[in-house]
């Protein structure tokens, strides 16, 4: 497979670290408020990844952190606690406000058919472990304590600014929001390992450590728990670009400066989602959420399908208009699956040629919106049904649609009624052969089908008009 790497800025082959297995780490949400679709866009595309990886018959872990303590509002440590923020807005606990959007988090992922993680681990629970990794940084002196809180010393490293530069107006994000300068930092780049002395009084959470009562700073979480879990190797990161400036160069920084030597090999990067108006954020226009768009009547699959028809590389523009044609596009294909007809034999040549076809297309850098048109080829593939329908299910297991089920529904609703009217006329041909028994005088007969007829749920009603009957559950027909 070949993948985009933002730490060289080139596709390259994908070679883990140890043969066959795979070690992935996925920035988790700050649980302070529900996920736009812009964060779930970026969820969605690692769980491609992830899936296709196995698909391709790799032994994946991967850990995802839950962030409910350190995220301030600017991503360069200023601002206020994000956590604390939402806690306040409505009148919780840190912890409360914590569960609360984990789990409106994990529903939303379940809607998306976004696969949980290995390990999900919230970073109020490693807390030893960040102390442990900060202790280490001081030690080998890449960590100073200024005003009370413990920072990484940035001019220590010989490169620090790894992803600085990518996308200017991308990274330029945190610096841009954090306005007021931090005076106990040595270098400008300098970030928070831990907080102590620090404007927030009020925190909520705090822990006894080394250098007094306080909390760690955001970044050491991702790094701590990826090295916990998956240990000092990692094949894969994944983030949104967002996180790449300062959050994944601070990552880089700090997990490099305690192993000693390289730590992740691929960085998986997730382009922005816009609106038609710009970036889009929790603060600046219609709040989107996945529930806000069910309730306009587009489905998660729908938006699972629109992500998935372009590229992860490529900022993708949200617009009602765009989502009406997902949601028209996703219908096509459930009924197209739904006329087809699990009859033959699976035809192997036809289905291999048109598989390396859906593979061809993840394996260059996850090319989603190529692997969606090989559903289109397998449905006007040269072949019977029953390789069609094999071939759509195969690639399921990496688009993770719920095509198939979409599809069943789909016949169901219009082969219901036939069954509907087929039962129907039953009825009415036992009723007209009960009216011939009785006038052949045969009552043994009429009594017969009335009993059969009872036995369907189809209660007889003789009046002078003519024989009419009750469905159980039902009024009079
Ligand atoms: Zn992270």
């Amino acid at each position: 497979m070949q993948l985009y790497n933002s730490l060289t800025r080139t596709k390259e082959p994908f070679v883990p670290h140890e043969p066959g297995k795979v070690s992935m780490y996925t920035c988790g949400p700050t649980v302070y408020h529900y996920a736009h679709i812009g964060n779930l866009r970026t969820y969605i595309m690692e769980d491609v990844l992830d899936r296709y990886l196995r698909y391709a018959g790799y032994d994946v872990k991967r850990v995802m952190n839950i962030t409910d303590v350190g995220h301030l509002t600017s991503d360069a440590d200023s601002g206020e606690d994000k956590m604390l923020k939402g806690a306040r807005r409505e009148h919780k606990t840190v912890m409360e406000i914590a569960k609360f959007y984990t789990d409106c988090f994990f529903d939303d992922c379940k809607k998306l058919n976004i696969r949980r993680p290995e390990v999900v681990e919230p970073a109020t629970g490693c807390i030893g472990d960040f102390i442990r990794v900060i202790s280490g940084l001081l030690e080998k002196g890449y960590a100073y304590e200024a005003g009370g809180n413990i920072y990484f010393d940035t001019s220590k490293l010989r490169q620090y600014y790894v992803f600085h530069n990518f996308e200017e107006e991308d990274l330029a994000v945190g610096v841009r929001e954090g306005v007021e300068e931090d005076g106990n930092k040595r270098n400008k780049a300098d970030f928070v390992l831990w907080f102590t002395k620090s404007k927030f009084d009020d925190q909520e959470l705090k822990w006894d450590s080394p250098w007094g009562l306080g909390y760690p700073g955001w970044h050491i979480e991702c790094s701590c728990i990826s090295m916990k879990h998956l240990g000092e190797y990692l094949d894969i990161h994944c983030g949104g670009i967002d996180n790449a400036f300062p959050h994944h160069t601070n990552e880089i920084a700090q997990s490099e400066a305690y192993l000693g030597h390289p730590w992740c090999k691929y960085w998986f990067h997730v382009l922005h989602l816009n609106t038609t108006s710009g970036k889009m954020s929790k603060s600046k226009g219609e709040f989107l959420t996945l529930s806000l768009l069910a309730s306009k009547g587009y489905e998660p699959m729908v938006y699972r399908l629109f992500c998935l028809q372009s590229h992860y590389r490529k900022a993708l523009v949200f617009s009602y208009e765009n989502m009406e044609n997902a949601k028209t596009a996703y219908r096509k294909l459930a009924a197209r699956i739904a006329a087809l007809r699990p009859e033959g034999e699976i035809d192997r040549a036809v289905f291999e040629e048109q598989r390396a076809g859906f593979a061809r297309a993840l394996d260059n850098d996850l090319n989603t919106s190529l692997a969606v048109t090989a559903l289109y080829d397998a449905l006007k593939a040269p072949t019977n049904d029953a390789t069609k329908l094999a071939l759509i299910r195969d690639y399921e297991q990496v688009l993770c649609l719920n095509l198939t089920e979409a599809a069943q529904k789909l016949r169901e609703e219009t082969e219901a009624p036939a069954a509907d009217a087929a039962f129907t006329q039953k009825i009415e041909e036992m009723i007209a052969a009960r009216a011939d028994a009785k006038k052949a005088r045969n009552y043994a007969e009429a009594d017969r089908i009335r009993a059969e007829l009872s036995a369907m749920g189809v209660t007889l009603i003789d009046t002078r008009e003519g024989t009419t009957y009750r469905m159980e559950g039902q009024g009079n027909v």
